[in-house]
């Protein structure tokens, strides 16, 4: 395992699908960590669109939609395009090329061996029986290697996934590379990603229908607050409670850690209330968020500047993809 302090300004590549509800959890789970990429890499991030068509190919309009508004957010969470390149997957047709070139030489069985395969079908909650979905994994591959990206930021439960691409390119670069490496093995570099829960308690996610949205106004996000579960066992101010248990401290630790050892130790011993300590907290959570909805709401008023930044982005991610591909096609004898 390789951490960036090696390298200096490693390029890392990450990427997200468009989806309609950017929520708390990728907030604190991812974007807070690419804010921090502009700086301390040479950060690729890529509106993973083709991905999205794995899984919801029957629903283009609503891809497209999603696709400037979850910029939006990345923008509004501290992603510097100044420093970062954010491109969309569909704007480099390179990566497609390198997938049907990279198709030639994966054997279906390490496709249908990726742990994340049947993950996703049981998180879907049905089978996906197209060739695309079987090799979304190679499709990923493609997206890291058509930059040349070194590191890919994964969860402990992704390294066997990121360990099938480096497969494929290992076999690639001994069939065709004479001893070079024509692409560049990503390595994994670890990353804790913090685990929000949602208001219902399990983990935010938009198919549960528990997210607090960086889209939400204020009031929602009250109301939402108002309703999230906490300690079943603490039914009114005066019961002692668990703080270990409850959703609202977990969330706490996120929004302002500071407040955690006063807090535990009131609902412990009862003399906080519930409904007090949520009070508290969607205030908080609200001065928390305004910043960032406040920049969200501009760049969402101003569609033109996110569609720039898409393209130049887009422009930079091509102009590598040409000089990758073309590398690959030479040494595959097809240029
Ligand atoms: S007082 Fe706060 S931390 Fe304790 S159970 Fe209620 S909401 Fe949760």
């Amino acid at each position: 395992m390789t951490t960036l302090a090696t390298a200096a300004k490693p390029r890392v590549m990450s990427g997200m699908r468009p989806t309609g509800d950017l929520h708390l959890g990728h907030l604190v789970g991812v974007l807070t960590q690419w804010a921090a990429y502009c700086d301390s890499a040479d950060a690729f991030f890529e509106i993973a669109d083709l991905h999205a068509y794995t899984t919801d190919f029957e629903d283009p309009a609503k891809i497209r939609a999603a696709r400037n508004e979850m910029v939006a957010v990345w923008l509004a969470a501290g992603v510097d395009p100044a420093k970062a390149t954010i491109f969309l997957q569909s704007g480099v047709p390179e990566i497609a090329e390198l997938h049907v070139l990279l198709s030639m030489i994966t054997p279906v069985s390490w496709l249908e061996r990726v742990p994340t395969y049947k993950g996703q079908i049981e998180a879907l909650g049905q089978e996906i029986a197209t060739y695309g979905f079987l090799g979304y994994p190679l499709l990923q591959l493609c997206d890291i290697a058509i930059v040349r990206g070194q590191y890919v930021p994964v969860g402990r439960d992704q390294v066997a996934h990121l360990e099938f691409g480096r497969e494929v390119i290992r076999r690639f670069n001994y069939l065709y590379g004479g001893g070079s490496e024509i692409l560049v093995e990503p390595q994994p570099t670890l990353t804790e990603f913090a685990e929000v829960p949602g208001t219902d308690g399990r983990k935010m996610s938009k198919s549960y229908g528990n997210t607090i949205s960086i889209a939400d106004d204020e009031d929602a996000t009250t109301k939402k607050v108002r309703s999230m579960i906490t300690d079943p066992q603490k039914l009114r101010r005066g019961d002692p409670g668990r703080p270990e248990v409850c959703p609202v401290f977990s969330m706490w630790k996120f929004v302002n850690p500071l407040k955690l050892d006063g807090i535990a130790a009131e609902c412990r011993s009862g003399a906080l209330g519930c409904v007090a300590d949520k009070t508290d907290f969607a205030e908080q959570l609200n001065a928390y968020l305004r910043p960032m909805r406040e920049r969200y709401r501009t760049y969402t008023s101003d569609p033109a500047q996110v569609e720039r930044i898409i393209e130049e982005g887009t422009r930079r991610a091509r102009t590598i993809a040409a000089t990758v591909l073309a590398d690959v096609k030479e040494a595959m004898h097809l240029a």
